[in-house]
């Protein structure tokens, strides 16, 4: 353990570091670890969805729709059910969207505060609107929430989920609670599975407010490093009808990592009844989405099966870069007791804890070396982490020699941080 060591001990080996890290500085790299893209490599895997619709293709959908036409609000049948095998939903429960998932939950608090949810007063008319945050979490979720002034408070992630005694508390005992932000399965940033008990409390929620929803953002639903050993949640759809709550969950997904991000087809699965809700707002948007895209994709993969087939593929080239960062923080941190880490079954993130007050530091002595990261404190709504501590690490879009020389900068970083931060102490 680093805070083991004597002072003098630990300014030698500070000085060592800093000489090193002057090195490297002077290298001039130019490396980037922060936003969870695929690699180009991993988009090439979609070429061939350029070839399932060609000038002599049939366009018209199972459903009678000609594709290259206007209609079609919620998406053609075949869509549907491939994105009801994504989702594990019915095809009834799903409408399809464009391109970008997070747009559809940017539409759903965008709705809720103009048009209100159900019949419910318009969030935009009230005197406070709350969201629970699960944190560390996804910035871009709370981008969203705070673009509407929606206040956001934090909830604890443990290894089965959020805190679910708080999340109840809040939820039962205060009717400005009108969300909650969840990534179920290998979450952004910590790769966390929710387990069945913190689905089942989920569903079972007893919430104050009667349009509060669980915005339920399965976007990692099929994103498994080791497709032979896939970890597996319960159905949010299915155990909030048992419970008798059918209506609360919203639960979104897409194909932007499985083919094209931002160009791929998203959906949002819910109760017949939220369809419905969501419907008479959305026809006075759009008259339909994509159906191009939408045909392309239900043909390219079919069903459930032949997108596991190709998520095999992408895990083919993610596994490797995720063992180099195990490894690599393993090697160089292990046992220092000055940073802890997840080690995700799935997703795009690995989750790194600082010892208290040394992210921000980190980072930016990360930028100055040339290596960019997700900014410091990005995990937690209004970009502040309390603790000064989490940083996520995204491994997926550089090189496999990109990334081994950034996760060797990024650990020299943290020994060197964490020594002056023990000195100073
Ligand atoms: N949800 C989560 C948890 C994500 O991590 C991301 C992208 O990183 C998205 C949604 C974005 O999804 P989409 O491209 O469908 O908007």
């Amino acid at each position: 353990m680093l805070m083991d060591q004597s002072r003098e001990e630990l300014k030698e080996q500070y000085a060592g570091l800093k000489a090193r890290y002057e090195e490297l500085k002077a290298q001039g790299l130019k490396l980037d670890i922060s936003r969870g893209k695929p690699s180009k490599e991993q988009l090439e895997l979609s070429m061939d969805l350029f070839t399932v619709l060609t000038p002599s293709s049939d366009m018209i959908s199972e459903d009678g729709v000609d594709t290259r036409n206007y209609g079609c609000l919620t998406g053609i049948l075949e869509a549907k059910k491939l994105l009801a095998d994504l989702l594990e939903a019915k095809p009834e429960n799903i409408i399809v969207f464009g391109g970008s998932s997070l747009n559809i939950m940017y539409d759903m608090v965008s709705k809720a505060y103009t048009h209100g949810i159900m019949g419910e007063t318009p969030w935009g008319k009230l005197p406070s609107v709350k969201f629970l945050c699960p944190v560390p979490g996804y910035d871009r979720h709370f981008s969203v929430t705070q673009a509407f002034g929606i206040e956001m408070i934090n909830v604890p992630m443990n290894d089965a989920g959020p805190d679910m005694d708080l999340v109840e508390r809040l939820v039962s005992e205060d009717e400005s609670v009108k969300g909650i932000w969840c990534v179920p399965k290998y979450s952004n940033p910590g790769g966390t599975v929710y387990s069945d008990e913190t689905v089942r409390r989920f569903a079972a929620l007893k919430p104050a407010a009667k349009d509060f929803r669980i915005f339920w953002d399965n976007a990692y639903n099929v994103h498994h490093l080791d497709v032979d050993r896939p970890r597996e949640i319960l159905n949010i759809l299915e155990e909030t009808e048992k419970a008798g709550n059918p209506n609360l969950v919203y639960e979104f997904g897409s194909f932007s990592k499985i083919t094209f991000p931002g160009s791929s087809v998203s959906a949002i699965a819910c109760s017949e009844a939220n369809v419905k809700d969501i419907t008479s707002v959305m026809q006075n948007q759009i008259i339909g989405h994509n159906k191009i895209t939408q045909l392309q994709h239900a043909r390219y993969f079919k069903d459930k099966a032949g997108i596991l087939d190709h998520m095999r593929k992408h895990a083919a080239i993610l596994k490797p870069k995720f063992d180099i960062v195990e490894e690599t923080l393993e090697k160089n941190l292990g046992g220092l007791g000055i940073g802890s880490w997840s080690h995700p079954e799935g997703g795009y993130f690995v989750s790194f804890n600082t010892l208290p007050g040394c992210a921000k530091e980190v980072v930016s002595l990360m930028k100055e070396a040339g290596v960019t990261m997700t900014g410091a404190g990005a995990t937690y709504p209004y970009k502040k982490d309390p603790e000064d501590s989490n940083i996520r690490i995204a491994p997926s879009y550089a090189t496999v020699e990109e990334l081994k020389k950034a996760i060797e900068i990024f650990t020299l970083v943290v020994r060197l941080v964490s020594t002056e931060k023990l000195l100073e102490n």
